[in-house]
């Protein structure tokens, strides 16, 4: 899968309105300058008068609330989407809450965005006005690098523009996300999305589906694997629908003995409750592939000893604190331990297809801007049944 996406030509407008913007580390997650002021601006002096309707964290401990945001005016390649409706990934959360420690506030969470085209630039060839449109987990990339090259926006070396809490180089500042009303991005990074399937169960397809559905793929899950899934959260939900749909035998693990029929309607062959060491031993030595896609602190060891020789175990969840790992675990059985991080925009386009044509979408619960608060609690307790989704004619 490659694609070549044309890059992006900064206007003099944008170099001037970045010259006057305050710096920020994204790697190092230190803000060098003010943070952006609060119901104003994206944190530059950009004139636009205009404020959108958000919602956003000002603190790590604050709840979410109303905020006024700006959105740039629609470049030549750039799609303006109304949102309708925005997924609630726990990433959102982990960033809220400044549990990677790189939070910029004010933070307006949202990467699982699904809307209509209302406004589009003059080179845009992808979209026109009143078409459906989605915008998942990043805005841009430097489009040059051997990834970009690769179609591996993700891995970009100079770091994606995430679809939030990255610098914002039109305006300034940070970038906001989907919790909002409306957003403007480069047609390289906005998909199409199929009329066919429930729009708002198709948003967290977006992330939790893409996240899942690209390593599935490049560790080459098909029929005949018997392949683990850890969690039955957003991605976890996603995940044992793509597994299954690829052929695979598959098994659950999760700490939620109440899911296990769910798990098993969502497509499992078999549910393991993880605390179970009876159960946990029955499985031994015999995995092709698993997947792990918790949020908080678990014993990875209990999953690779579940590996069979040259079995992989990819980890997409991203816990706060680091896991350990025994290296015998590893060594005896030649296992491997990997990562992956969402999937880039063609495999992103690839994957909405895939769902279009085999009816996939995502088991949600519709909540309205108000209940975000309750969501992210319900979120830490693991009680979401299976992503929560906002009605954005609720903002
Ligand atoms: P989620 O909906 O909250 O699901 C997480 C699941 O993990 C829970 O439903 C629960 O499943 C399990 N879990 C929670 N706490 C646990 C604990 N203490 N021990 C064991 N299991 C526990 O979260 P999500 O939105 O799917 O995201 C999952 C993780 O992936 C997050 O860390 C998120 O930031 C990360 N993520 C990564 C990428 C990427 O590109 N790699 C993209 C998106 C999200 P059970 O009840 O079944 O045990
Ligand atoms: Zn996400
Ligand atoms: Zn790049």
């Amino acid at each position: 899968m490659k694609m070549k996406i044309k890059t992006h030509q900064k206007s003099e407008k944008s170099d001037r309105i970045k010259a006057a913007q305050p710096s920020i580390n994204l790697r190092s997650g230190s803000l060098t300058t003010a943070t952006p002021r609060f119901g104003s601006t994206n944190g530059g002096d950009h004139p636009n008068p205009r404020g959108i309707k958000a919602y956003a964290a000002q603190t790590a401990t604050a709840s979410l609330g109303p905020f006024a945001i700006q959105r740039r005016d629609v470049g030549d390649n750039d799609v303006q989407i109304e949102i309708l409706y925005c997924g609630v990934c726990h990433s959102d959360l982990h960033m809220v809450r400044n549990e990677w420690h790189q939070t910029v506030y004010p933070c307006v969470p949202g990467h699982e965005i699904v809307g209509r085209v209302t406004a589009v630039g003059r080179e845009v060839e992808k979209f026109k006005e009143g078409d459906l449109a989605g915008v998942g987990c990043m805005v841009d990339s430097c489009r040059t690098c051997s990834s970009c090259e690769q179609g591996l926006e993700q891995y970009c070396e100079h770091g994606p523009v995430q679809t939030y809490n990255s610098e914002d180089k039109h305006l300034g500042g940070v970038t906001y996300g989907g919790y909002s009303k409306s957003i403007v991005v480069d047609e390289a990074f906005v998909l199409r999305v199929s009329d066919k399937l429930n729009l708002a169960a198709v948003a967290p397809l977006l992330c939790a589906g893409i996240t899942t559905y690209s390593p599935l793929r490049h560790w080459k899950v098909s029929k005949g694997q018997k392949v683990g899934i850890v969690g039955l959260g957003g991605l976890g939900h996603m995940a044992v629908k793509f597994a299954r749909s690829f052929g695979a035998h598959v098994v659950l693990f999760t700490t939620s003995p109440e899911k296990g029929a769910d798990a098993i309607r969502l497509g499992a062959h078999e549910v393991v409750v993880s605390k179970d060491q009876g159960e946990m031993n029955k499985h031994l030595n015999s995995f092709d592939f698993i997947l792990d896609a918790v949020s908080a602190e678990h014993d990875i060891n209990a999953y690779l000893n579940l590996l069979k020789v040259d079995g992989t175990l990819t980890l997409v969840g991203l816990p706060e604190k680091p896991l350990g790992i025994a290296a015998f675990n590893l060594i005896g059985r030649r296992r491997q331990f990997a990562g992956s991080m969402i999937g880039g925009i063609a495999e992103t386009q690839e994957m909405l297809d895939y769902c279009a044509d085999h009816g996939i979408v995502s088991d949600v619960e519709l909540i309205s801007i108000d209940q975000v608060n309750e969501a992210y609690e319900r979120m830490v307790k693991g009680q979401v049944k299976y992503r929560f989704v906002i009605d954005m004619a609720s903002l």
